[in-house]
């Protein structure tokens, strides 16, 4: 085990430092402190970051922090801890890690027992699930799917019976693909489409996959996928159409108690629940 007392120890820290995810008055006085404070600032990409620091006239070293560069970067920055600096790591938008670079770098440091710190601030998923009208209660954060639709399907299959809000950051220039594959796997579940957060032309679409997927051709920005769980078979359960189905069958001269079997099983509905109200209506 490890304990980390963040601010009782004289250890050097890596700080996750979130930035804005398009409002720039979402940086927050601690991270600007944090920055100002750190001697230096691993970067996903140093140009955007060069951007923000300009905005709020931060000057301090930049490095390159990044997916590609991550064998030769960690060890820089572990160098850099070891010698009693202090390193914040920030990635183009929101948190550092979330569907970032990050990953490996946090999990060397500990393992050097150094301190790791993270800030509050920006994430999409977060602001996107909390006004989205779906349960909070219980959540998935998913990040990307896979870019090809085999995969994704697969990964959809794996989440099919997940019973709470999933979340799913995507490429408008894939969106529509895979909205057709979340409909194909997942069946037309209600759905909320949260694109350009914080932003001038943010907006929320809520309705069904198919709704929002007639549409999708046209979405541009960068947006976040949420999906309804699957809910429980009582719930999802349309007791009205099923109903229509079993009448439909008896007028066709099938067996009241075959109907409603055959009727259940199609809609994924429980049969007893079929059995009474259909008993109870007649
Ligand atoms: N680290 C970021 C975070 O904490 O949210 C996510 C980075 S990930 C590379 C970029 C994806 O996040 C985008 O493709 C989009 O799905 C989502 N995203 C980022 N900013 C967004 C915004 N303003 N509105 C909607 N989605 C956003």
């Amino acid at each position: 085990m490890r304990r980390q007392k963040s601010f009782q120890n004289n250890q050097p820290t890596l700080y996750l430092v979130p930035t804005p995810i398009g409002n720039l008055q979402e940086m927050t006085p601690r991270a600007l402190e944090i920055l100002n404070q750190v001697d230096v600032i691993a970067a996903e990409d140093t140009r955007n970051t060069h951007k923000l620091c300009q905005a709020y006239g931060i000057q301090k070293p930049l490095i390159s922090h990044h997916e590609h560069n991550q064998a030769a970067s960690i060890p820089e920055i572990l160098h850099l801890l070891e010698q009693g600096k202090q390193v914040a790591v920030v990635s183009d938008a929101g948190y550092p890690l979330v569907s970032d670079p990050g990953q490996r770098l946090v999990k060397e440091v500990i393992e050097k027992d150094f301190n790791v710190v993270s800030l509050s601030g920006a994430n999409a998923a977060t602001n996107a699930l909390v006004a989205s009208g779906l349960s909070t209660e219980h959540y998935l954060f998913y990040g990307f799917l896979d870019h090809k639709s085999s995969r994704r399907k697969k990964q959809l299959e794996e989440l099919k019976d997940f019973p709470y809000t999933m979340i799913f950051y995507e490429a408008p220039h894939r969106i529509e693909d895979m909205l057709q594959d979340c409909l194909d796997i997942l069946g037309n579940r209600n759905i909320v489409l949260a694109r350009e957060l914080t932003k001038i032309y943010e907006e929320y679409l809520r309705g069904s996959i198919q709704e929002v997927l007639e549409i999708a051709s046209s979405l541009k920005g960068e947006m976040v996928v949420l999906i309804e769980g699957k809910k429980s078979e009582t719930k999802s359960f349309d007791l009205e159409e099923a109903l229509k189905q079993v009448q439909a069958l008896v007028e066709e001269g099938v067996k009241t108690k075959e109907a409603i079997k055959q009727v259940a099983q199609k809609m994924n509905g429980s049969k007893n629940e079929l059995y009474e109200a259909y008993h109870k209506q007649s």
